[in-house]
């Protein structure tokens, strides 16, 4: 077996072409400053520490894998924008709620890409947890999943863990952990949260009753009944006011920017640091 198909993780979906390439675990465009403050985990095991984003690259897919899965960087980068933009709105609206009657601004995206989106992060930032995961690597029918050629069926894929709350935060944010079932050390999710809240899941392990539970780190259980699989919306309110403010998924596979262009116009408003 030659050194290519031991590191890309997606070889055994398909055949591997080209030498192995970096690839940015946390996409590049999520971020506004060319440096990032790590608080925990393995980066920071002798405290916090600053790095440049370009260092948050691991060797782990060939370049042609590397090259079909970009398309779903875009993803994560127009929901990352999505919640700006909505955070921004809200701090507006929110001061006036119930003086005004809001034209309401729906930011919609891509909900199926976004959910592939997550589990390419999950196995490209596996090698930097190699300890916590014991050597884990994805199996194939999981990393078929990331790459499209595998539907997510009943159970699997991404889902939201209740409504954003008052943990939100101005600060751009970022913090992601691997979960297991309750019970087994074998990572079956990953969840990523953006601004302290937002917080994603997304499975690419069945998990077969509603009662069976996901724990991330050293959080608690997550029973999987408390968590809304393929959500259509987060609401942006002010206490229990409604602001007309919502992050919305389409779920169609039909997203583009020519459907959406409010959200493709944050592209341009937030621009990744220069590389
Ligand atoms: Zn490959």
């Amino acid at each position: 077996m030659n050194s290519t198909r031991n590191r890309c993780w997606a070889a055994g979906v398909s055949p591997c072409s080209g030498p192995i390439t970096e690839e940015h675990y946390a996409s590049y465009g999520l971020f506004q400053e060319a440096t990032v403050r790590i608080e925990t985990g393995p980066l920071a095991k002798n405290g916090p520490i600053e790095l440049p984003i370009k260092r948050l690259v691991t060797n782990c897919l060939c370049e042609g894998h590397n090259g079909v899965l970009s398309e779903l960087d875009q993803a994560g980068i127009d929901f990352q924008n999505a919640l700006r933009r909505a955070w921004e709105l809200h701090n507006v609206r929110s001061p006036l709620a119930g003086h005004r009657k809001w034209k309401p601004v729906r930011l919609t995206v891509d909900g199926p890409r976004l959910e592939r989106w997550l589990l390419k992060f999950a196995f490209s930032a596996a090698p930097v947890f190699r300890q916590q995961l014991n050597d884990w690597k994805p199996p194939a029918e999981s990393a078929a999943l990331a790459l499209g050629t595998r539907a997510f069926g009943e159970g699997l894929g991404l889902y939201a863990a209740g409504q954003p709350g008052d943990e939100l935060t101005n600060e751009e944010q970022i913090s992601f952990t691997y979960g297991t079932r309750l019970g087994s050390d074998h990572p079956v999710a990953f969840t990523v949260a953006l601004r302290g809240g937002y917080r994603l899941i997304a499975t690419w392990n069945l998990l077969q009753h509603p009662e069976d539970s996901l724990v991330f780190g050293t959080g608690a259980a997550r029973p999987l009944s408390t968590l809304i699989r393929h959500p259509n919306r987060f609401e942006f309110k002010a206490g229990s006011r409604d602001l007309g403010l919502s992050v919305d998924f389409d779920w169609s596979g039909k997203w583009s920017a020519a459907m959406y262009p409010q959200v493709a116009a944050l592209r341009a408003r937030y621009p990744a640091p220069p590389r």
